[in-house]
């Protein structure tokens, strides 16, 4: 049984057809189709290779009320996701082989993508004794990004051992830089808005600090040091400077922290608080021009889905973190595709290729060539779409685009030659 996807853009560039066959892309070019072939017209959609997420919290185990692995990978695969790193911040938290091999198998199970589970750095995001790296490593669920993410590893001599422990099975530590005693309690982005509206300030320099000392360790020791959700101009400047140098490391960015400021919070509606903070239009014009010159390696969507009663609450004690599966490639496409800040290959790159390099996944981010993975996903650019707080296949509702019109729709998902989202035909 094969198909045929007849006239997409292969990256935005030129068209062609592809034929699926067992799970690859078997012929490109000007295809006829073939008798009994499934044929998908693709007229005026644009190919690029699957989408891979460097940053998702799916939640499962522990807080299935808010996601579970199947729910969130649903969203995933809308969202034109064949690949998320699952992050370790579960209950319990995923730092042993058990966890992560249990996380590993209900994504197999649900089939949506592939999930590859985040090993947590240390026992129990507790900041203070190493987990088992190595037997998550070796595991089924084959961990290579570890991260404490929520949390920061902020003790030094312990992100150094980390750093030196990764390097035997070519792992990376994905770091949430935010110096805890400069955020203690901490609301909003520091500045002139947080203290008309009475919120606690969290300083550009909290997550600085940490950026700066992690490229210098990294260095240091020669071991790949991945930043997760840049938020500031000066971390991107610090970012550029390291790899200047030729220094191991990587970055990411959020659709959120490119699209939306600190000026949502006047709002006050908890919907756009996450950590870090939203930030000013300068640190987001700056966010923006890392990615477009390659400093800022990828866009990851941070997903972080909350119940209702984490969020329906005052500022202050509303849970930290968005939704942001479903609509990555769209807000992407908004400020950085329409603007002419990159082009679909430069999109590919940031959401597919780079984050799979990033973290050691050989099957994903390929080219759409003979004899690849049919792992890909078709746009329709030219659609737009109102973005609806109950329209979505995450369990949670948190989204901050909700009534938001954006630009492009996912058409269809295909992962190893199977549709995870759309029509087939
Ligand atoms: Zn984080």
């Amino acid at each position: 049984m094969s198909v045929l996807v007849r006239g997409a853009a292969l990256l935005g560039r030129q068209r062609a057809d592809l034929r699926l066959v067992e799970g690859r892309i078997s012929a490109v070019g000007s295809l006829s189709p073939q008798r009994g072939e499934q044929v998908l017209d693709a007229d005026g959609l644009v190919a690029l290779p699957g989408l891979v997420d460097l940053h998702t919290h799916l939640r499962e185990p522990g807080r299935e009320d808010a996601e579970t692995v199947r729910t969130g990978t649903r969203a995933a695969a809308a969202g034109g996701f064949t690949a998320v790193h699952a992050m370790a911040n579960t209950e319990p938290v995923a730092d042993t082989a058990g966890v992560v091999e249990q996380v590993w198998r209900l994504g197999q199970d649900a089939g949506h993508c592939d999930v590859h589970p985040v090993g947590a750095v240390t026992v129990g995001l507790g900041g203070t004794q190493l987990a088992e790296l190595g037997a998550m490593a070796d595991s089924a669920a084959r961990v290579r990004v570890f991260s404490d993410d929520g949390h920061c590893v902020f003790d030094a001599a312990l992100m150094r051992r980390a750093l030196e422990y990764v390097k035997a099975f070519d792992g990376v530590v994905a770091q949430h830089a935010q110096e805890p005693r400069l955020t203690s309690g901490a609301q909003m982005n520091e500045g002139e808005l947080s203290g008309r509206l009475g919120l606690v300030g969290w300083p550009a320099a909290a997550e600085e600090a940490v950026v700066a000392r992690d490229v210098l360790l990294a260095a240091h020791v020669r071991s790949r040091v991945h930043v997760c959700h840049l938020s500031t101009a000066g971390s991107v400047e610090i970012v550029r400077w390291a790899k200047g140098k030729g220094w191991p490391v990587t970055a990411e960015v959020t659709p959120h922290h490119l699209l939306l400021t600190e000026a949502s919070a006047a709002s006050y509606d908890p919907v756009f608080k996450v950590n870090p903070p939203l930030r000013s239009e300068e640190d987001v014009t700056a966010l923006r021009e890392g990615l477009a010159d390659g400093t800022i390696d990828a866009v990851a969507t941070d997903h972080a889905p909350h119940p209702r009663e984490a969020k329906d609450c005052e500022w202050a004690v509303a849970a930290f973190g968005m939704l942001g599966l479903e609509t990555a490639v769209s807000v992407v496409q908004q400020v950085m595709v329409e603007p002419g800040l990159l082009d679909w290959a430069g999109v590919a790159d940031r959401m597919s290729v780079r984050p799979a390099s990033i973290g050691r996944i050989s099957q994903q981010g390929r080219p759409l060539a003979e004899g690849e993975p049919a792992s890909f996903v078709l746009l329709d650019p030219a659609a737009t779409r109102t973005i609806s707080a109950v329209e979505t296949h995450s369990k949670s509702r948190n989204t901050p685009y909700a009534g938001l019109t954006l630009p492009g729709r996912v058409v269809a998902t295909f992962l190893r030659g199977r549709c995870t989202h759309g029509a087939t035909a």
